[in-house]
């Protein structure tokens, strides 16, 4: 059980291990900048070893029942949850958020494992009434081999669980590339799983500050048959064109440019409280956050007074803070992008209502911390109307008419999450079905969990995950005729 020692990070065949010339990188408190530990800094070699386990494994494991599988899956839940305070810290020391946000994505991690624990017994197939006399059709599900998954640094417990979870269901064998930001998280789940009796090389974690060469021999082996991705488009678009080569199944959870509607027959003091949640949810480093935020002209008063009142309550600091509602950013790189988008739109006419520059007071120099920023008027020639922001900016853009707004929505090559708030029955339905995106929110802006489909359309991917759709990503279709 992990840790043999701090730097052995890689779990490879049941055995935590370090790098083979015992490379490691260092792993940092986004709030801080402290050194908060060192991962093994794994290469084409132990990535290959990796799925060497992940292969002999897959025998045995597809070979268990499904109830065996839940009960592995059910203990992992219920030690997730006995040990969700230290699993929390952790994710908010390492990843910056603040330490309830943390407390809920321990619990929507657990979630995972004890949905799919549930759904692994529900792997149905079918008969279907042939055409000919005397012949049978039979339909069988079964798992489509060794998996890849490569996950963020933004949800670093549940974007694992949502991929491990129903891969072990299934009965697939996996080789988890964690992110560089976050392998100490990616550590901590792993080993809550072989503690709850997951077997040596069902699911082994290779840690690494140099993606390319994992990711090169996680695609270039045909003995990978799945490679499921969470990650920006940019990176998801370059790996899926690897995965081609040797014809892998593909999931792709992608980035998102979600729009938000608020029409004016809502309530605009509590579209602006949602708004505020979601936008500012993670830091605004979510791919479901609202970059665009259209408000009709009637409320657009109104709602962005409530907004800015609102957002000026956040306040910013270390995650683990008493009271903190806003944590860092990931990185420079974030914060000159953040950045750069709010001058951007300043330059080109927008009123920045709140924030708009990085905060350096009472310590928060030592890590990336941007103001919660509100921008008003905003529209289509700005590069924050087309680029994911991925930081905490608040753009509001008037609208005047239900048919503008649907195709000024739409008017994006990314299709993740949107939302709507309105009160009239007959405009939440066109609307909801009019928005060509893999998930509407209709005045909720928290359309997910376990049990139901997440993923996009466009440039925000293929496949879904959670909900029995989630399973059948790891899943093959074997058609089966009988010549009675
Ligand atoms: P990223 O830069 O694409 O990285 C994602 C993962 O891919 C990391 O583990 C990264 O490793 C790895 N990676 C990068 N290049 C690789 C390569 N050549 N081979 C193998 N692996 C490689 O994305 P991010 O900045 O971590 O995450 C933010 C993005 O994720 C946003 O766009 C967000 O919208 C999206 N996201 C989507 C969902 C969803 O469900 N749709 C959920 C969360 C986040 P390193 O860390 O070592 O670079």
């Amino acid at each position: 059980m992990y840790p043999a020692a701090d730097t052995a990070t890689l779990l490879i065949d049941g055995k935590w291990l370090e790098a083979d010339d015992g490379a490691t990188f260092p792993v940092t408190a986004p709030a801080t900048g402290e050194l908060i530990g060192r991962a093994a800094d794994a290469g084409a070699a132990e990535t290959d070893r990796a799925i060497d386990a992940a292969a002999a494994a897959f025998g045995p494991w597809s070979a268990e029942t499904a109830y065996a599988r839940a009960d592995v899956l059910r203990r992992a839940h219920d030690l997730m949850l006995e040990r969700a305070e230290d699993l929390a810290v952790l994710m908010s020391t390492e990843q910056g958020k603040p330490l309830k946000a943390a407390r809920n994505e321990v619990r929507y991690a657990a979630d995972f494992l004890a949905w799919f624990a549930e759904e692994a017994k529900r792997v149905h197939g079918r008969t279907i009434p042939s055409n000919r006399r005397g012949h049978r059709f039979q339909v069988l599900k079964q798992p489509v081999g060794v998996v890849a998954g490569i996950t963020p640094w933004n949800y670093p417990m549940s974007m694992i669980t949502r991929k491990v979870a129903p891969a072990v269901a299934a009965g697939c064998t996996i080789v988890l590339k964690p992110a560089e930001q976050t392998p100490l998280c990616a550590v901590a789940v792993l080993a809550l799983l072989e503690e709850a009796g997951l077997p040596p090389g069902v699911a082994n974690l290779v840690t690494t500050a140099r993606p390319e060469p994992v990711g090169e021999r996680l695609l270039a082996d045909p003995r990978v048959r799945k490679l499921t991705f969470t990650g920006s488009t940019e990176v998801g678009m370059r790996l899926a064109a690897g995965a081609a080569a040797t014809m892998k199944r593909v999931s792709m959870e992608l980035g998102g440019h979600a729009p938000m509607i608020v029409f004016d027959d809502a309530d605009p003091v509590h579209a602006a409280k949602g708004a505020t949640l979601a936008k500012f949810l993670n830091t605004g480093q979510a791919c479901i956050s609202p970059n665009r935020i259209y408000v009709q002209r009637g409320v657009v008063e109104a709602f962005t007074e409530a907004l800015v009142a609102r957002t000026a309550t956040l306040s910013a600091g270390p995650g683990t803070s008493p009271g903190v509602s806003i944590g860092p950013l990931v990185d420079d790189a974030a914060l000159t992008k953040v950045q750069r988008q709010v001058d951007d739109a300043v330059e080109r006419g927008a009123r920045l209502v709140l924030g708009g520059t990085r905060l350096t007071e009472d310590g928060l120099d030592r890590g990336c911390f941007f103001a919660p920023t509100v921008l008003a008027d905003i529209d289509e020639t700005m590069l924050i109307y087309r680029e994911e922001t991925f930081g905490p900016v608040a753009a509001v853009i008037p609208f005047d008419t239900e048919e503008e707004v649907v195709a000024r929505a739409n008017d994006t090559a990314y299709g993740l999450a949107s939302y709507l708030y309105t009160r009239d029955l007959g405009r939440a339905t066109r609307v909801s079905e009019a928005l060509r995106f893999g998930i509407v929110g209709v005045n909720d802006i928290n359309p997910t969990g376990a049990q139901a489909p997440f993923g996009g359309v466009g440039v925000s991917g293929l496949g879904r995950e959670g909900g029995v759709e989630g399973l059948d990503e790891y899943l093959d279709v074997k058609l089966i005729g009988t010549a009675l």
